[in-house]
């Protein structure tokens, strides 16, 4: 675990802080979406918030994590997979919120498909949020 956050922060040339390496554990421990609340309370403990705030917003720069809609506009952060890089995201997967146990999940392997627009529209980006029920719900 140490050595993956030392990587990621090394990859992407950032120095290791105390908060980088927390808030990047965090991401790094568990598979599914972190709420930005969620993150706060795990990390409120050592930083306040605007330190929270700019972590975050580093990371996003960097293409370490991306954001997830959600349907009452609150933000979720993932961990990104695919070959993110500084200011290019290349996340085009589908990601589904399940409704009864609350929890986002990034559908790595399902892609977000091909839109057709009216002529004089032109797609910068695309976000397929699918809601239902999960598989350890189900
Ligand atoms: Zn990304
Ligand atoms: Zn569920
Ligand atoms: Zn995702």
């Amino acid at each position: 675990m140490e050595d993956s956050i030392a990587e990621v922060l090394k990859k992407n040339q950032l120095s290791v802080t105390e908060s980088r390496r927390k808030i990047l554990e965090l991401f790094l421990q568990q598979d599914t979406a972190l709420a930005h609340h969620d993150i706060e309370v795990k990390a409120q403990e050592k930083f306040d918030r605007v330190t929270v705030y700019r972590t975050l917003q580093t990371f996003l720069e960097k293409g370490i994590i991306h954001t997830i809609p959600t349907p009452d506009n609150s933000i979720k952060y993932a961990l990104c997979r695919d070959n993110c890089e500084e200011g290019h995201h290349h996340d085009d997967h589908v990601h589904f919120i399940c409704t009864s146990c609350g929890i986002t999940t990034c559908l790595e392997e399902v892609h977000v498909p091909d839109i057709k627009l009216p002529k004089g529209y032109k797609t910068m980006q695309t976000e397929v949020v699918v809601s239902g029920i999960c598989r350890a719900c189900s």
